[in-house]
């Protein structure tokens, strides 16, 4: 059975910058998602096309078909005030906001100097190059429900409550 649209895959990986640094990868158990479904970046959905079962490959991936390229223009200096009062604010959390189309987007906290707060909008890894050591494990059927749902069920995938 070959990876195309409607199919789980269930893979191990070793994401890795072009440092060699290991930024991610599938430790305890495999990873799983519906191909087809947008589940994944695109430059790793399209590498991951026609293969089977056994299959191993290293596939790069620029930031277009990554995380997108980095935007200075999402990067912001807020007041302090705008944080609710007994807050901690520290570099590294993490804030759900209103972006300007009204999606919630999700902004790192960079830096906190005085009473200004830096929060930057662009995922952690725009603008970088993902190296992507993959090992295909298995390809399956995705049953009807996963389909509808748009995700996979059970190990390596989704859970619901
Ligand atoms: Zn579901």
């Amino acid at each position: 059975m070959h990876v195309e649209s409607q199919k789980v895959v269930i893979l191990n990986y070793t994401l890795t910058d072009n440092d060699g640094n290991v930024i991610d990868q599938s430790t305890d158990s495999s990873f799983a998602y519906l191909h087809g479904a947008n589940n994944i970046i695109p430059g790793l959905e399209n590498a991951l096309h026609g293969k089977k079962a056994g299959d191993e490959m290293n596939v790069s991936v620029s930031p277009q078909e990554g995380y997108g390229e980095r935007d200075d223009t999402k990067t912001q200096r807020v007041p302090k005030e705008m944080f609710p009062e007994d807050a901690e604010i520290e570099p590294g959390m993490q804030f759900h906001a209103q972006g300007p189309n009204g999606e919630t987007i999700v902004v790192n906290v960079t830096s906190v100097e005085d009473d200004v707060v830096t929060v930057d909008g662009n995922h952690p890894l725009a603008g970088v190059h993902l190296n992507f050591a993959v090992e295909v494990i298995e390809v399956r059927d995705a049953a009807q429900e996963e389909i509808e749902h748009g995700h996979v069920h059970g190990p390596g995938g989704h859970h619901h409550d």
